[in-house]
């Protein structure tokens, strides 16, 4: 039975879209604010998460932000602004979909019902199946979510595999989570800490600049060999990818 976490800090839509979703057969947990929300999501697995944006403690792109250092499971942003530009940083963050508040709780299942199928688990079967088979991976914002490109570039994380117009680039463990992890928060600067983290675990007591290392080997195997600048160093703070 798929799990979904709703981070919502409006009680009433929570208890909401909880009764809703147990009418249609999936179970799921509620948190009120952002660091709740992002403990609870960190601590467990679920298939999928349902995330309001604005959020006392944190609010919701920051949890996002937060999550991508260590978990890809699938967000459905909900808002309650129209901003062009919070959608885009939204799924840039790496949001699968967004809606807008209000919303027809129909839509809302639609829209989770299509997020759960193309996260491949095979488990969505709870709805009447809504949204349709497309026969296709990209996910609804035209991404596939298991594979990240920039340029030329692609990574495939299923395959755990990275390749430059088709050619194979050879990365270690630790190269492949630095460069996985830089492109899942594209245009977000993330510091060596939380880099660090993502690469070598909390339990790591090394220098920080192993970081560093990383990256100028991904820089030898990526950015010299293809003559772009995709590794950007931000003085002082830490590494991004930006958008093309
Ligand atoms: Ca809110």
């Amino acid at each position: 039975m798929p799990r979904i976490l709703i981070i919502e800090d409006e009680e009433k839509l929570a208890r909401f879209i909880e009764l809703e979703l147990s009418h249609e057969g999936y179970e799921s947990a509620k948190a009120h604010d952002g660091r709740a929300g992002l403990e609870l999501a960190r601590q467990e697995d679920f298939d999928l998460i349902l995330l309001d944006i604005m959020l006392p403690g944190l609010n919701g792109m920051e949890v996002l932000r937060r999550l991508r250092q260590e978990k890809s499971t699938p967000v459905i942003l909900l808002t309650a602004r129209d901003s062009v530009m919070d959608k885009v940083a939204g799924l840039d963050a790496g949001a699968m979909d967004y809606i807008t508040k209000p919303f027809a709780i129909e839509e809302l299942l639609a829209r989770i019902r299509v997020s759960l199928k193309y996260r491949g688990s095979g488990t969505a079967t709870a709805g009447e199946g809504a949204g349709g088979p497309t026969g296709s991976t990209l996910s609804p914002n035209g991404k596939d979510p298991f594979s990240m490109t920039w340029g030329h570039l692609l990574l495939e994380a299923d395959k755990h595999r990275v390749s430059w117009a088709g050619q194979e680039i050879s990365l270690t463990n630790r190269e492949f989570l630095m460069l996985k992890t830089l492109l899942e928060n594209r245009d977000i600067v993330l510091s060596r800490d939380s880099l660090l983290e993502k690469v070598c675990g909390y339990d790591y007591l090394g220098e920080t600049n192993i970081v560093d290392v990383y990256v100028r080997h991904l820089r030898a195997k990526i950015d010299e060999v293809y003559g772009v600048k995709m590794l950007q160093t931000v003085r002082g703070v830490g590494y991004v990818i930006r958008s093309q």
